[in-house]
């Protein structure tokens, strides 16, 4: 009898629970106060109870955030400039109370928000109820997308200097095929690159994990994979570029090993190109690597004439999807946590594809040194750089596909069900 009681109990609150769980997506414009500047964003929103849920794509759009899907792991890349956060859904801990998924949309609360902000930008997201304002602040100059049309608000209500709400456009992801990597081992022949003190030779080392990675492409991915050396042998700069563009690469990934007369210094570090380097020590490894160009007669300040490339949101993407591979190996070690570092590399400048250089441990760091010369540890790198192609491509080849927790489209209820499973 008790038992029947507490059922139905139990049944009527599920009753009231699922009604109210049939939210209604809008998409409209959301008020907020952008580091003291009223806004607009054009933004599909939920609301539930007394809380809204913004749809984390379009927020991020918002906000210069390169936003990335990576189906099979259930996982979301967020990149910012350098810096990048990786979730997983609807196991992470952090937004366990924060997040809906409605219509294959993922939605975050403004505390869901304020995570993402403070971890991308040094940001914060607080909701102002009253206003119905979501007030925003970051450290950064850049201003998120500039809107075409500026319209007058009659019933703004948010403080701030002006009533002007400006709208944001939603960005559309980018599709991209990959049919054919480039997989450049750094140095070789007359050129040793790094040598340690125990004479082990850069080159040797980068042409071991890139054959390795080129295996397991061709063996786990089916792509076509062209090696800009598969033996000992000396290749300049510009030849490996060459290469690269004249086989019609769509991916270019340059393995380097890194060093240093710090002998403290360790871990891997993922590069992408850009005129400016990030600090300075990015700027010694980008001359260092660019020595032999340099040498060879080629004048410095080329480079900085080479300007941004065109395709740095997809260099990136695949910057960003290497790197949490990389991370998922304990014995890996990420330098610089959570971020992609830009410095002037020559080979990735001209390369005529999105491209990444990897700086993989530190030859002149004695115990990376001895895990430099352990092929464990050398095909963890291969099948980092593999999966992190593998989830490039997977997130890229179908930009309309939304963050979905289930595999395919289910009655509401059922979706529903799959959701609560989920947290
Ligand atoms: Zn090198």
């Amino acid at each position: 009898m008790r038992i029947k009681t507490y059922l139905l109990i139990l049944l009527s609150f599920f009753c009231i629970g699922a009604q109210g769980l049939k939210d209604k997506i809008t998409f409209s414009e959301v008020k907020v106060v952008d580091n003291g500047t009223p806004r607009k964003l054009k933004i599909y929103s939920i609301s539930r109870g007394f809380d809204t849920y913004y749809h984390l794509k379009g927020f991020c759009s918002a906000y210069d955030i390169i936003f990335s899907y990576v189906p099979v792991k259930k996982r979301i890349l967020l990149n910012r400039g350098t810096s990048s956060l990786r979730l997983t859904v609807g196991a992470e801990p952090k937004l366990k109370d924060c997040y809906i998924f409605s219509d294959k949309k993922y939605f975050l609360s403004a505390e869901g928000l304020n995570y993402i902000l403070a971890g991308l930008m040094k940001g914060s997201v607080k909701a102002d109820k009253k206003n119905k304002t979501l007030v925003i602040s970051y450290e950064t100059a850049k201003k998120p997308v500039e809107t075409v049309k500026n319209k007058a608000n009659g019933t703004g209500q948010a403080a701030g200097p002006s009533r002007i709400f400006r709208a944001i456009p939603v960005f559309k992801g980018e599709k991209f095929k990959v049919e054919r990597i480039v997989i450049d081992a750094g140095h070789g022949g007359k050129d040793p690159g790094a040598v340690s003190k125990d004479g082990l030779q850069e080159k040797q080392l980068t042409l071991e994990i890139a054959l390795e990675t080129a295996r397991m492409i061709k063996e786990n991915l089916k792509k076509e994979v062209i090696l800009t050396r598969s033996k000992d042998e000396y290749i300049s700069l510009q030849e490996r570029t060459a290469i690269a563009n004249k086989n019609k690469g769509d991916i270019f990934v340059a393995i380097h090993i890194n060093a240093t007369t710090d002998r403290e210094a360790r871990g891997t570090e993922v590069y992408i190109y850009n005129t400016e380097p990030t600090d300075r020590k990015s700027g010694g490894i980008a001359l260092r690597e660019n020595m032999e160009y340099i040498k060879a007669g080629g004048i410095r300040s080329i480079l900085g004439e080479l300007g941004s490339k065109s395709n740095d949101y997809l260099s990136i993407l695949l910057a960003g999807n290497i790197l949490d591979n990389m991370a998922g190996y304990a014995n890996v070690e990420i330098r610089n946590k959570n971020s992609i570092l830009r410095a002037p590399f020559y080979v990735i400048a001209n390369a005529n594809m999105p491209a990444v250089l990897l700086e993989v441990a530190f030859i002149t760091n004695p115990e990376e040194e001895r895990k430099l010369r352990n092929s464990e540890f050398k095909s963890n790198v291969a099948r980092a750089i593999t999966h992190g192609i593998e989830d490039f491509i997977n997130s890229t080849s179908a930009p309309e596909q939304e963050v979905a927790p289930v595999a395919a489209a289910k009655a509401p209820e059922e979706e529903k069900k799959q959701d609560n499973k989920d947290q």
